[in-house]
């Protein structure tokens, strides 16, 4: 990557809005900037402009003053790449942006590619590539949770918890070297039982972190979820009940909700992309065409579902199609919704109790029992116990990284059961290091780093 190229691009989202902001960041950025901007106040000028000042005054196209233009000034270091960056804000809307941008390139600025300021920051060291990473889901977090978890990694948390996991193995690798490489000083041996405590302490906390990976990412993207159950045991009502307003069709005929209904709705920390589907129900010879059609959807979403909400009628037997469903559900995350609950109560609840993981009861028409939903999704979904501000990973490359290190350490810790040498002990808590370096960005490919900055949009 040329660092000495001096960069520009829109910083605000394209399209109408009170203003536009066009950041321009690289060594020539003054040089550049007093070509096509003019001072409103006499005697001022960009090249004399002191860091984190602004300046009023219009940019110059083709030699025409535009639009009233506003500058702020950040001096390298002191700015969020590093280098020189000049914001220059004009009124939004596409036309004036556009017509900046123009004048800047046509005065030496490069346009930036895709998260080229992020990248110059990490190359010149203002932030670690964990940070960069959180600097992309801060801008694509849509939920509050989310948010605030992308902001615990833009703090450094998750590089400060990586950093405890290398320190303790570093200085256990440091006593294993010493001690391999010099048996014959007086280096204290270290206990087989100190070595696995710390080999164990590493590995649980490597476990844990990988653990809090997926519970991150249903945070932050939600869990697909899906809705299903025989016609008229209440998914619509359900599905109505959890958005706060009507949108699927409620009625009490059989084989009203005939296609996927997708709706995203909040229950406590969780997000879920909920799914309403056609009941499932077999279609006989004159079946509705239509409706079969969306129970074959219903099951093809199945397979992609992270969570299955299956729901039962408690006023009602157990029917042919409810234990079919069961079956189906065998392998499946799946939460039992008997629904109903203000209703006597007909079914048999310990055969579906039998078959779930959790049963909640509730009443979909009158909202009784959601708060035990909310607990059982916490806990299917391991989110109860997950604590985003001690640091979380939130990229599948960062979940692997840590995946590597703790097979390496399962590894080392094998080798130690079956009496191997100190040596091979010593290379697999050096593949965990590796690991680890690279998950931090410490030592990184450049193709890998090239693949994270590939998702960024341009601009930041
Ligand atoms: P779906 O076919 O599974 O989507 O079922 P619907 O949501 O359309 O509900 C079928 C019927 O059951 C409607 O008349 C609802 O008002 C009624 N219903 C749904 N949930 C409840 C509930 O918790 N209690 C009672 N008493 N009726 C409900």
């Amino acid at each position: 990557m040329e660092l000495h190229t001096t960069i520009c691009a829109l910083a605000t989202p394209p399209g109408e809005g009170g203003i536009a902001t066009v950041r321009v960041s690289g060594p020539d950025a003054y040089a550049i900037v007093s070509k096509i901007f003019a001072p409103v106040r006499q005697g001022k000028s960009v090249a004399d402009a002191k860091g984190y000042t602004a300046m009023l005054g219009h940019y110059l196209l083709h030699g025409a003053e535009m639009d009233e233009c506003v500058a702020l000034f950040f001096r390298a270091p002191h700015s969020y790449t590093g280098e020189d960056v000049i914001e220059l804000s004009v009124h939004g809307g596409t036309a004036m942006a556009d017509g900046l941008q123009e004048a800047l390139i046509t005065a030496g600025c490069v346009p930036a590619g895709p998260g080229e300021f992020t990248r110059r920051a990490l190359e010149n060291g203002r932030m670690s590539l964990t940070q960069a990473e959180a600097v992309m889901e801060v801008i694509a977090a849509n939920g509050r949770q989310g948010a605030a978890l992308a902001k615990s990694a833009l703090d450094g948390r998750l590089a400060k918890r990586i950093g405890k996991i290398q320190t303790a193995l570093q200085t256990l690798n440091a006593h294993l070297t010493a001690w391999v490489d010099y048996p014959e000083e007086d280096v204290p041996e270290l206990s087989d039982e100190a070595f696995v405590r710390t080999l164990t302490e590493q590995k649980a906390e490597l476990d844990a972190l990988i653990n809090g990976y997926s519970a991150g990412a249903v945070l932050r993207h939600g869990v697909d979820c899906v809705l299903l159950g025989r016609p008229n045991v209440g998914k619509s009502t359900l599905l109505n009940l959890l958005a706060g307003f009507d949108r699927a069709i409620v009625t009490p005929v059989a084989g009203t909700t005939r296609d996927i209904v997708e709706q995203a709705v909040q229950l406590g920390s969780v997000r879920l992309n909920l799914f309403d589907t056609a009941g499932v129900r077999e279609v006989g010879a004159d079946g509705d065409a239509i409706e079969a059609e969306g129970i074959r959807r219903s099951w093809k979403k199945l397979d992609e579902a992270g969570l299955v909400l299956a729901v039962f009628d408690s006023s009602q037997a157990l029917e042919k199609e409810d234990w079919e469903l069961m079956d189906a559900l065998e392998k499946v995350p799946a939460i039992a919704i008997v629904n109903k609950s203000d209703l006597p109560t007909r079914m048999d609840v310990e055969a579906i109790q039998g078959r779930f993981e959790k049963t909640v009861s509730l009443s979909a028409a009158t909202g009784e029992g959601l708060d035990a939903l909310e607990q059982a999704l916490s806990e299917i979904l391991d989110t109860k116990d997950f604590h985003p501000q001690e640091g979380v990973l939130f990229t599948q490359r960062q979940r692997m990284d840590a995946q590597t290190a703790l097979d390496s350490l399962r590894e080392g810790e094998q080798a130690l059961v079956l009496g191997l040498t100190l040596d091979a002990v010593t290379v697999c808590v050096e593949d965990a290091l590796h690991a680890l370096a690279a998950l931090t960005g410490e030592q990184v490919s450049e193709e890998i780093v090239d693949r994270v900055f590939e998702e960024f949009c341009v601009g930041k």
